[in-house]
């Protein structure tokens, strides 16, 4: 078979891993110029493996799998130097949470860091590249998928029995266009979180860091909205994320260079029924104004106490930033969140204040916007030999998750081609 798969990220990697050997001709197109460029494939921040049934995507996936897919990855790196760790495996810690009404997500974890990420992309990549009937194209942007006499054509010009498209979020721009050619393949979108990233000396958490390096709950707050806390980066750095048109905020942390300070993020999931069909829209809106309101390209960061106060920080006091001062304002997340986000973030804080003290501090930090998009949940059985792999897909929102459904998309398309 002449098999294509549009993206070189952690979707395409599991494709690959699972296909390579079968002796087909595979053609990849990656709009990045090549390996090293800072715009490829998600697996190049921060490179949190996780092993769980309860996070990482809609998708079920074995957990043994999983767990092979991390140990691939690891096998890139040069010595084999990660953090690993599990969450809420302890009893006590999970009854601590839970006694709050915090709904405790169990996981095991090991963390690549963003240092040693470019050398285990590099090292896949090149596993793949000395293979002979696979072919790279980089610098090469797609900008459409169609379905023409039984064969997929990209770009009008190159014809392929089966089109895995793995553009990850960053490449919404085509599958719209895909979705605009063939609007009957969206199962559904109605969902975007909103929040804000945390930031807190290392010592008020130290205890959590050390036991579970990765600390992640869910809670139903007075809002009736669902908060939970994702990506904690202990010794970590916030730093900003930049898309088309508005900059958000992101955090992660390095093997070897530390700061003093703990960063997670604090989401509040947005699900809003018809009409409302445009959850990137909705997002995109809150994040242009936070940036309007912050000057260009930049975010806003303002102290906890004034964020529950609704008051414009004008000083820091104990807990400095690890953003860059070019990158942040101090400001006033109110003038550009709804009210319902708000209270639904500082319910969140409060309680768990209770569960570890200190985290509710007046100075600790606050940056805003912190937004997770999710694309349209996209039905891959709609058109024959065309997949969605990936965070493209909607079904997934991790590296492991991604890279596990593009090695099952793989091992499907064997299966019913044997
Ligand atoms: C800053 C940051 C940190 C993260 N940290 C973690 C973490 O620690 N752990 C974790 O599990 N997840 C993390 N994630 C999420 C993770 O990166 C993604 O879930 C995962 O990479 C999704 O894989 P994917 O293959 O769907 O897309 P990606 O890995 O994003 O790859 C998509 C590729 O497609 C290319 N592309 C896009 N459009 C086109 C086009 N039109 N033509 C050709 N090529 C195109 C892109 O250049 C890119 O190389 C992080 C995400 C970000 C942004």
């Amino acid at each position: 078979m002449k098999i294509a798969i549009v993206g070189f990220g952690a979707a395409a990697i599991g494709f690959l891993e699972r296909i390579h050997r079968e002796g087909h001709e595979i053609h990849i197109f990656e709009r990045s110029p090549d390996v090293f460029s800072s715009s490829i494939s998600g697996v190049r921040a921060d490179g949190k493996l996780f092993v769980s049934a309860e996070m990482g995507g809609e998708l079920e996936i074995d957990l043994d799998l999983q767990k092979k897919l991390v140990d691939f990855y690891i096998g890139k790196t040069d010595n084999g130097l990660i953090e690993t760790g599990s969450s809420f495996k302890n009893q006590e810690y999970y009854q601590r949470f839970y006694e709050k009404g915090f709904q405790p997500v169990i996981s095991d974890f090991y963390h690549l860091g963003t240092d040693q990420l470019k050398m285990v992309l590099y090292n896949i990549f090149q596993q793949f590249s000395e293979i002979p009937d696979l072919h790279f194209h980089f610098n090469h942007q797609v900008a459409q998928v169609e379905m023409i006499n039984s064969k997929i054509v990209i770009d009008d010009q190159h014809s392929f029995d089966v089109v895995m498209v793995a553009v990850g979020r960053s490449g919404h721009k085509l599958v719209k266009e895909i979705i605009r050619l063939y609007p009957d393949l969206i199962l559904d979108n109605t969902r975007v979180d909103l929040g804000v990233r945390f930031e807190l000396p290392d010592h008020i958490v130290a205890d959590i860091n050390r036991e579970m390096y990765e600390f992640k709950v869910r809670y139903r707050s007075r809002t009736g909205y669902t908060v939970r806390s994702f990506c904690n980066n202990p010794s970590g750095y916030v730093v900003i994320e930049k898309y088309d048109d508005f900059v958000t905020v992101n955090g992660h942390s390095k093997l070897k260079e530390k700061s003093r300070n703990t960063n997670f993020a604090v989401l509040t999931t947005v699900k809003l029924t018809q009409p409302f069909n445009d959850p990137i829209g909705y997002g995109s809106y809150i994040a242009k104004l936070t940036n309007i309101l912050a000057g260009e390209n930049k975010v806003i960061l303002q102290t906890y106490g004034n964020f529950r106060q609704s008051k414009r920080t004008k000083n820091l006091y104990r807990v400095l930033p690890t953003m860059e001062p070019e990158n942040y304002i101090l400001g006033d997340i109110n003038l550009a969140f709804p009210r319902r986000i708000i209270e639904s973030i500082i319910d969140f804080i409060e309680n768990l204040n209770q569960v570890i003290p200190g985290v509710g501090n007046e100075d600790n930090l606050v940056y805003a916007p912190e937004i997770k998009f999710y694309s349209n949940r996209l039905d891959n059985s709609r058109i024959k030999n065309l997949f969605f792999a990936g965070d493209c897909s909607g079904e997934t929102r991790s590296i492991i998750y991604a890279t596990a459904h593009g090695w099952l998309i793989a091992d499907r398309i064997l299966r019913e081609s044997s």
